[in-house]
């Protein structure tokens, strides 16, 4: 379940607000968007692993609200954890880069249209 936008680090671009399936946040102008309907999140990850500043926090486990602090995920190194662990990487090439069986592909004579 969502659990903490970063005040901190949130740029107020709300892609989280047009991403999430369930219309979970409220933009608000200027300021990071509110958890307006917690209860209906269902924790796809999809705010998280969209934000691009590794604002949002989504506790994998939690049914409910957690009331889990900003400084306490921000010491666990929390925030974009799941962006990490799925491969996301904020401005650095992307995985497929060192997919080598594109250069296989390519040398066999797969890859041409
Ligand atoms: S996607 Fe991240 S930076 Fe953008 S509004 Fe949402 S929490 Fe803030
Ligand atoms: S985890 Fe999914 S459903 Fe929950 S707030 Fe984020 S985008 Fe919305």
């Amino acid at each position: 379940m969502i659990e903490v936008v970063s005040e901190a680090r949130c740029i107020s671009c709300d892609i989280c607000v047009r991403v999430c399936p369930a219309d979970v946040f409220d933009a608000v102008p200027g300021a990071a968007p509110l958890i307006a309907r917690q209860d209906a999140c269902q924790t796809c990850f999809l705010c998280e692993l969209y934000c691009p500043t590794d604002a949002l926090y989504v506790d994998p486990n939690g049914d409910g609200p957690t009331n889990v602090a900003e400084s306490e995920i921000e010491t666990l190194g929390l925030f974009g954890s799941y962006a990490r662990a799925m491969g996301w990487k904020r401005g650095q090439p992307g995985g497929a880069d060192l997919d080598p069986t594109f250069y296989i592909r390519t040398a066999m004579g797969e890859n041409r249209s």
